[in-house]
């Protein structure tokens, strides 16, 4: 396939779920996995006569994310009706922005194999999600669909994102990146999961060098970064392969099938609804003042990227621990408590990014979660660096432990005797013996075999159960050999 000579434009539309108390026109709980139909009122079936009043805290965060990716802020927006039939949205209409969202023209920067790239945003509003369907998992499914009203009304940020995204890595780098951000503003948990975080993708291919658009297919259902990736992929093959044979790309709405790994179509755009758009008519403008934007930018925490840089500075770790340990707020937080207690803040960094991401990858949770903390890892590496315990025993008995049970680290030490032998005597008693025990290597080393000290220290570790301090075994075992000579 001659792929080398097209290139794909994508565009990303993200929805994310605020993490306000209540809904977005109702005093309604957004409590996730409540019993269905229990969070309810005339608001979310939007009954005759129920009025709809919009929730400040939704207003704020959106002007959060409006503030940080630099977007212009409209001092007046309008909500509107869009009007579409389905079973999960009991009014008829969603409440949602159209013509006047509440900001414009924001930009992100990404990186891509050390390539900056600025990625514009064309807008971001509030809306209203809709109930859910429920196909599975009741006695009659194979009959009949349930609805769940529970999460009509939660409140969402709709984010448009413009085509100017040119690979499936820098999507899913774009997303990941708008994830932190809405993680550290902690407007969204960015659970795709369970879909708090939401993202549908449009994509048509040009000849490299070309400026027109072609014609794009709308992807749908891609609720993990792999999906985004793969079927991205997927689609800018499809799509070249009916290019390269003469066919038309039909602008259409196509569905991800993780199981087959391909899109296949869901719906035409040509019998597509009209969702006939007008002013919401229960809801008056809404007005932001400069005095509520000044406000909102007080709360404002430091960004990621300000974050990274400030680690760099502070605590002299390299580029790359920084990235990591700043992809969540809290895992920043989690390591600049523990380097400051410890003062040495490239072990800190060492054991959160190896040890500590290793157990939440397995365990699957978050640092919030994490059983150990800050302060007893810290704890941990100022007894390796007091020599009071090695590294070894450290990594291989003490942390398990400590995960384990929950007790300090300097307990363990001294509940299980995982202290490090420092003393010289006593390890120049033990060599004596090794050295006793194995008259070979010996004879070997004065011989001039240098290799077979590595095998006398392994023995010297291996009689005192990994405690001898290695630097001194090898330091007095050398001295004693020589002695021989
Ligand atoms: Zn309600
Ligand atoms: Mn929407």
């Amino acid at each position: 396939m001659m792929s080398q000579f097209y290139e794909p434009v994508i565009g990303l539309e993200i929805h994310a779920q605020l993490l306000t108390k209540t809904k977005l026109f109702c005093g309604c709980s957004t409590q996730y996995g409540s019993p269905q139909n229990s969070l309810v009122c005339p608001v979310c079936f939007g009954l005759p006569g129920a009025l709809p009043v919009l929730n400040e805290e939704a207003v704020r965060m959106a002007v959060k994310l409006a503030l940080v990716i630099n977007a212009k802020i409209h001092t007046h927006s309008v909500f509107a009706r869009k009007n579409y039939f389905y079973p999960d949205l009991p009014k008829g209409y969603q409440i949602t922005q159209f013509h006047f969202p509440i900001a414009t023209e924001g930009a992100l920067e990404i990186e891509v194999n050390d390539i900056k790239k600025t990625i514009g945003i064309e807008r971001i509003n509030l809306e209203e999600d809709a109930g859910k369907s429920i196909h599975e998992g009741m006695e009659d499914s194979s009959e009949k669909t349930y609805l769940d009203f529970n999460r009509s009304g939660v409140p969402l940020l709709e984010i448009v994102g413009k085509p100017e995204i040119n690979s499936p890595d820098e999507a899913v780098e774009f997303l990941q990146l708008f994830r932190t951000i809405l993680q550290y503003l902690e407007i969204c948990d960015g659970n795709m999961e369970e879909g708090s975080l939401r993202c549908d993708a449009n994509l048509s291919i040009r000849k490299k060098g070309v400026t027109e658009l072609g014609v794009k297919t709308e992807i749908k259902n891609l609720n993990s970064f792999r999906f985004l990736h793969k079927a991205l992929e997927f689609e800018t093959q499809r799509q070249i392969k009916l290019l390269e044979d003469g066919k038309a790309v039909r602008h259409e709405t196509r569905l991800w099938d993780s199981r087959r790994g391909e899109t296949r179509p869901m719906r035409s755009k040509e019998e597509a609804h009209d969702y006939r758009y007008f002013p919401e008519p229960d809801l008056p403008p809404l007005i932001i003042t400069e005095e509520f934007i000044s406000q909102v930018k007080e709360t404002l925490p430091e960004s990621p990227q300000e974050k990274r840089a400030r680690l760099i500075e502070e605590y002299q770790i390299p580029v790359y621990d920084a990235k990591v340990l700043t992809s969540s707020r809290r895992l920043a937080d989690f390591f600049e408590h523990t380097a400051r207690i410890c003062q040495n803040p490239k072990q800190a960094s060492n054991w959160i990014m190896r040890e500590v991401l290793q157990y939440l990858k397995e365990a699957n949770i978050s640092i919030d979660q994490f059983p150990i903390q800050a302060e007893d890892l810290a704890e941990l590496i100022l007894l390796i660096e007091k020599k009071e315990t090695s590294l070894r025993l450290a990594k291989e008995e003490i942390f398990p432990e400590m995960l384990q049970t929950n007790k300090k680290a300097s307990d363990i030490v001294k509940i299980k005797g995982l202290g490090q032998i420092s003393d010289e005597q006593k390890i120049k008693a033990i060599i004596h013996q090794v050295i006793e025990n194995n008259p070979t290597p010996l004879k070997q080393y004065l011989e001039g075999k240098q290799q077979v000290l590595g095998f006398l220290v392994g023995q010297v570790m291996k009689e005192t159960k990994g405690k001898a301090n290695p630097q001194l075994v090898k330091k007095t075992l050398t001295s004693i050999l020589n002695s021989y000579k």
